[in-house]
């Protein structure tokens, strides 16, 4: 059941109000570094990213954000921590949102101060709770009750700076409550839901290396998700950005929420296994990894079992001791020896592409 949320405008994406979960990312570049933030956002906008986030730790990073605007197709949030004329400045320079933790910009002054200045240029603000800053005591007296502690504790302060938003007239807001302990994030979003509708960004934070990392993304938002929680998504991990994209939507596929870009079905491998699976497989993946079109590809170890098991791909290949083969819906369509598999799959693959697009 979809948990009904207002709609939110950040640039020419509308999230929440039952508006398609926006993906996002997060550059890792030095923002004030122009060309290497523009070259990596580049490379999010080519596999399917819709919101990109990047830091601004100083002033010179909150000028770039002019520049880097000027040359992107999508939203850009500005992430503030600390110093509120940051925000200020990059709202100034073109940020379609802000990202703050109210908490550690200081005075409620100052936060009144960056509320002004994003209402004048009607851009949103995503008020970010972290679990690992709270603070220790808030005004805010909450009725109900999430079931642990820190979930309600974060649940408080959001509610609480909420409030003081909304008591400076300011609605065009975004949440997020984000905790590393999957449990906790999964009770604190359950609890606000309950109670608010502005729309949520979902995430774990510092959800670890690409596997485990994934793993926690997966339960996390898979089952915030499932329950209709979530208008925007960034995946976490200790990898490139584009694996964060990947990842998550793979998340909204696996679930029947946004199908984009190639499943990978592979074998698991056994004693019938006549190729390097798991070699072919990551080779496959590297190849696809920015392909738009929705596409099941199977990778399989056997030529025997391979067809027959992944006769439902739209298109797959299969290791050989000497040759392999490419099928399409079960199909052989290509026979080649095991040096030029690749280059033969990704031409197939290209073929299909183009047919699918027609
Ligand atoms: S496709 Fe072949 S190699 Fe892979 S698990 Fe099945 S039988 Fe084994």
């Amino acid at each position: 059941m979809e948990k009904k949320t207002r709609a939110v405008k950040i640039g020419g994406v509308k999230i929440g109000a039952g508006f398609p979960v926006a993906v996002q990312s997060m550059t890792n570049t030095r923002t004030s570094d122009v060309k290497s933030t523009l070259a990596q956002i580049k490379r999010l906008e080519e596999c399917g990213c819709e919101i990109v986030r990047c830091s601004v730790p100083d002033m010179d990073s909150a000028a770039a954000v002019l520049k880097i605007k000027r040359k992107i197709k999508i939203p850009l949030t500005a992430d503030i921590h600390y110093d509120y004329r940051l925000a200020i400045e990059a709202i100034k320079n073109g940020a379609d949102k802000i990202r703050i933790n109210p908490g550690n910009i200081g005075s409620a002054e100052k936060v009144r101060l960056v509320v002004e200045a994003a209402k004048k240029a009607r851009v949103p603000v995503r008020i970010g709770v972290n679990a690992g800053s709270l603070k220790p005591k808030t005004t805010y007296r909450l009725k109900a009750s999430s079931g642990d502690k820190t979930a309600d504790k974060m649940v408080q302060n959001l509610l609480e700076y909420i409030e003081f938003f909304e008591w400076l007239d300011f609605t065009d807001i975004v949440v997020s409550l984000k905790a590393s302990d999957v449990p906790v994030t999964i009770m604190a979003h359950r609890l606000y839901s309950r109670l608010k509708d502005y729309p949520v960004h979902i995430g774990i934070t510092e959800a670890g290396t690409e596997l485990s990392g994934t793993i926690k993304s997966s339960v996390g938002l898979g089952i915030l998700l499932n329950e209709g929680i979530g208008d925007t998504m960034r995946v976490s991990l200790t990898a490139e950005p584009e694996k964060e994209v990947y990842t998550a939507y793979r998340i909204l596929d696996t679930l029947g929420i946004r199908k984009r870009g190639v499943e990978i079905i592979s074998c698991p491998t056994c004693a019938r296994t006549e190729v390097d699976v798991i070699r072919l497989a990551g080779q496959v993946e590297k190849m696809t990894i920015n392909t738009a079109a929705v596409l099941k590809v199977a990778v399989m170890g056997c030529s025997v079992n391979g067809i027959g098991e992944a006769g439902h791909a739209d298109i797959g290949v299969c290791g050989g001791k000497k040759i392999g083969i490419i099928f399409k819906s079960g199909k052989i369509v290509k026979k080649a020896a095991k040096k030029e598999l690749l280059k033969y799959f990704d031409r197939e693959i290209k073929k299909l592409i183009r047919e699918k697009g027609k």
